[in-house]
């Protein structure tokens, strides 16, 4: 389980949330068996998606975090319900690159910095909201930031951090994000991000055994924070049997014919979660009936 916490200042003009995502990430690394790097940039990646998707306000909800860097690892994808629980994948998850000349893992290099990120916003709405910003560096909570100040005009400083253990495990991973209301005196927010520097990074942070709201704390310290809420979240997928044959049914009668005749069945692997689904000839023959009635 990861943990969410979710505070506000006293008067309201600043919301700060963080999470304990040691859990997630290290679900993350286990199901798409990711190379270090990988495994810190899908960490972080859901660290933060969990955090944006939990502000959601809107029940069935989800938030979708598209990375396209142009880097060796592809397209990542990090998608979070309206609770923030979370389920991603990476493109090349095999896929690793040198570490920084400071050792640190270089996600921006995995990432690449030469693209977008693009925001999807399901409200249950007709259409959903579709954002999307220039890539900064690849490197996730400094591109987040950026899409929230164009895009949606709030301020917000975004941190997150995996730490890999020597063997290629997850050791820890975290995240926080504060974000400023209009209203939020001017004057206070170079003292805030001095105060971010100070603070240090996530993974420090939880090495120091701190938990998300002592990080909250920590990072923000000199404003009164008033906890909101607390919760548990985990990496969680919503493939099903139905979805996988809804899926099949909507490439077509012609695909479908295709896969009867050079393949006699059909395997589906969810690309979140890396369960199987198997379809026999007949249930491929009763899927294309569906699809030719469509
Ligand atoms: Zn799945």
């Amino acid at each position: 389980m990861g943990k969410i916490v979710r505070m506000n200042s006293a008067d309201g003009f600043l919301l700060a949330s963080a999470i304990d995502s040691t859990d997630i990430a290290a679900e993350a690394a286990r199901i798409h068996n990711t190379s270090p790097t990988a495994s810190a940039a899908l960490g972080r990646a859901l660290s933060l998606a969990s955090l944006f998707g939990k502000t959601l306000k809107v029940q069935g909800g989800s938030v979708t975090l598209q990375f396209k860097g142009g880097g060796p690892g592809g397209s990542l994808i990090a998608v979070s319900d309206n609770d923030g629980n979370v389920r991603g994948y990476i493109q090349h998850p095999n896929v690793d690159v040198p570490r920084k000349p400071n050792g640190k893992l270089d996600v921006g290099g995995l990432i690449g910095g030469e693209g977008n990120l693009t925001v999807i916003k399901d409200l249950r709405m007709e259409t959903p909201y579709i954002g999307t910003v220039g890539l900064l560096s690849g490197e996730i909570a400094e591109d987040l930031a950026a899409y929230f100040a164009e895009s949606e005009q709030v301020p917000t400083a975004c941190a997150a951090g995996v730490l890999i253990n020597p063997d290629g495990t997850v050791s820890c991973s975290g995240a926080y994000m504060i974000q400023l209301m209009p209203g939020y005196g001017a004057e206070k927010v170079d003292k805030l991000e001095r105060q971010i520097l100070q603070a240090g990074n996530v993974t420090d942070m939880l090495r120091d055994g701190l938990g998300p709201e002592e990080i909250l704390r920590k990072v923000v310290a000199d404003e009164e924070l008033i906890v909101i809420e607390e919760l548990d979240v985990q990496y969680k997928c919503y493939c099903s049997r139905d979805r996988v044959e809804s899926a099949l049914v909507s490439i077509g009668a012609e695909e479908i014919e295709s896969l009867i005749t050079e393949q006699g069945m059909a395997e589906v692997t969810c690309q979140f979660c890396d369960k199987v689904y198997n379809f026999t000839l007949d249930e491929l023959n009763e899927i294309l009936e569906i699809a030719r009635n469509k």
